[in-house]
Parts: C-alpha cells; sequence; structure tokens
C-alpha cells in the first residue's frame, strides 16, 4: 500500500541520517567516556566526585550502546545472498538462544522437513531471528514458552493484498517465533515497524529491532506477518523466497544503496 511504501522510503532516509549523526556522535562519546576513564584512575575512590564521574561513565556507556545499535541499523552492510536452509539456519543458532532467553523461558524448537532453501544473507538472518527471540523474550518477563517453528507456504496470486510493497505469488519458507507474553493492543501492532517506535522503558528499546528486520527481509524479497492480542502472546513470521539454485551464487557485493528505487 501507499503507506507501507512511504514506510520503507522513510526507514531508508532514517537509515542515512542516522548513521551520519551516530557515527560522529560515536566519536565524541568516545572522548566523553575515555576523560571519565582518565578522571576516575586520578581520583581518590569515595569521594563524592568519584560517584558524579561514575554516573557520567555509566550514562556514556548506555549512550555508546544507542549509537552501535544506530549504526547497525543504518550500516551500508554489503549483502551477500547465499542459499540458506532454515531449519540448519535454526539450528545453529541454538546455543546463542539458550543463553540470551534464560532458563524462565521454556524453549521449543518445532522443525518442518519440508521448509526448503531460501536465499538471503546468512548473518542478516541470524540477525532478523535474534530481534524476533528478544522481542520475544522481553514480552514474557515472568516466563513462559518461546516456540520457534520452521515452515513452508505459497502464497497463491491474488493471496497478498495488492500493492507496490507486496511480495508476489511463489513459494516461501521461512520462521515463526511464538511467545506467550504480553501480546499487543491494534495502536501497537500498527506501529512496530516504524523506527523508533518502542513501548520499552528508556534505556531498554530503541525502536530499532523490528525497523531493521523489516528492512532486511523486504531486502530479500520476502514478507513478516504478525498476529498478536494483548495477554495472549504473539507470533511474528519471517518468510523468504524458496531457491531452486543448488548451490551459492558467486557472491556479487551489492550494499544497501544498491536496492532498486520501490
Ligand atoms: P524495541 O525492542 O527496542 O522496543 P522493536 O522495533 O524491536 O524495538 O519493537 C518495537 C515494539 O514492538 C516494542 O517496543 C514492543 O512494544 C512491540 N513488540 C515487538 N515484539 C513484541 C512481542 N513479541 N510481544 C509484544 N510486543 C512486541
Amino acid at each position: 500500500s501507499q503507506r507501507q511504501l512511504a514506510q520503507a522510503q522513510k526507514i531508508d532516509a532514517l537509515g542515512r541520517l542516522s548513521g551520519g549523526i551516530a557515527h560522529d556522535f560515536n566519536n565524541l562519546l568516545t572522548v566523553i567516556n575515555a576523560s571519565a576513564e582518565f578522571l576516575l584512575h586520578d581520583m581518590q575512590g569515595g569521594q563524592p566526585l568519584a560517584d558524579d564521574v561514575r554516573a557520567i561513565q555509566d550514562a556514556g556507556e548506555r549512550a555508546a550502546d544507542l549509537t552501535r545499535q544506530l549504526l547497525a541499523f543504518s550500516r551500508n552492510q554489503v549483502v551477500q545472498p547465499r542459499v540458506v536452509d532454515v531449519n540448519e539456519a535454526v539450528a545453529g543458532m541454538d546455543r546463542m538462544l539458550s543463553r540470551l532467553i534464560g532458563a524462565d523461558i521454556l524453549r521449543e524448537v518445532v522443525p518442518a522437513p519440508e521448509a526448503g532453501p531460501v536465499l538471503v544473507d546468512p548473518t542478516q538472518l541470524e540477525q532478523v531471528l535474534l530481534n524476533l527471540a528478544l522481542n520475544a523474550r522481553d514480552a514474557m518477563p515472568a516466563g513462559g514458552t518461546l516456540r520457534i517453528r520452521t515452515l513452508a507456504t505459497e502464497l497463491r496470486p491474488g493471496e497478498a493484498e495488492p500493492g507496490p510493497d507486496q511480495p508476489p505469488p511463489g513459494r516461501y519458507a521461512g520462521v515463526a517465533i511464538t511467545d506467550s507474553g504480553h501480546g499487543m493492543d491494534g495502536d501497537t501492532r500498527q506501529r512496530i515497524f516504524e523506527p523508533f517506535f518502542t513501548t520499552k522503558q528508556s534505556g531498554k528499546g530503541t525502536g530499532l529491532g523490528l525497523a531493521t528486520v523489516y528492512g532486511i527481509v523486504k531486502q530479500a524479497g520476502g514478507y513478516i506477518t504478525v498476529e498478536s492480542e494483548p495477554g495472549q502472546g504473539t507470533s511474528m513470521t519471517v518468510l523468504f523466497p524458496v531457491t531452486d539454485a543448488v548451490d551459492a551464487p558467486e557472491p556479487e557485493p551489492q550494499g544497501m544503496d544498491a536496492a532498486p528505487d520501490g
């Protein structure tokens, strides 16, 4: 739809803008943080002044975290699509996820053998799954169940809403990440892909996770579906076109900028 096109252009423009700002900002923060470190080193611990310097350091570190996320969001990454088996990709992330998700959340992995190979940059696919899993975790502060399911589906002609931003009919494979967390109301669901939209408390969310996910999935020719009800949990599904290629094609260096307009 028109709205989604405008959205994609907004994300693109914001990516460029925030990347430039984040880069310069990061350099300034390096000076601030290093100076605080020196200052603290030259002072006797326990003085009231030392507490102030530590407060500068803490805030400086948080600001540095934020600029790193901004840079990751906007980075002119070289995209290297490869033939990726979604089941292998999910299995490969198991250890990292078990560490990040914590013991209060039950993790279920349900592989669908028919989920075929897709063409996507493997690092970007990891970034997508990680963002979705971390959002699921954040939605279940008191614990719950995180289900990671691979799937294959066929999009038939006319099935997707018409519009410039819609996936073409064909076969898709991907991953559904379902949580039993607090879910979202309609207003939140409408806005989750907007850059900087977050409902998390300040310092906890940047609102860039799903904007990044959206950009990656769109660039790979895929699409995302969201199902969520307040109090009922959330299911986010990312789908990529199934490829017939057997071997990875020669990686053709392609920056974000090289993506065709529209
Ligand atoms: P952030 O995680 O920094 O807030 P995101 O772009 O990843 O940024 O997410 C934006 C918002 O979407 C979140 O703040 C939250 O309100 C909502 N959201 C995303 N995933 C979930 C989920 N699994 N359950 C409930 N709300 C979610």
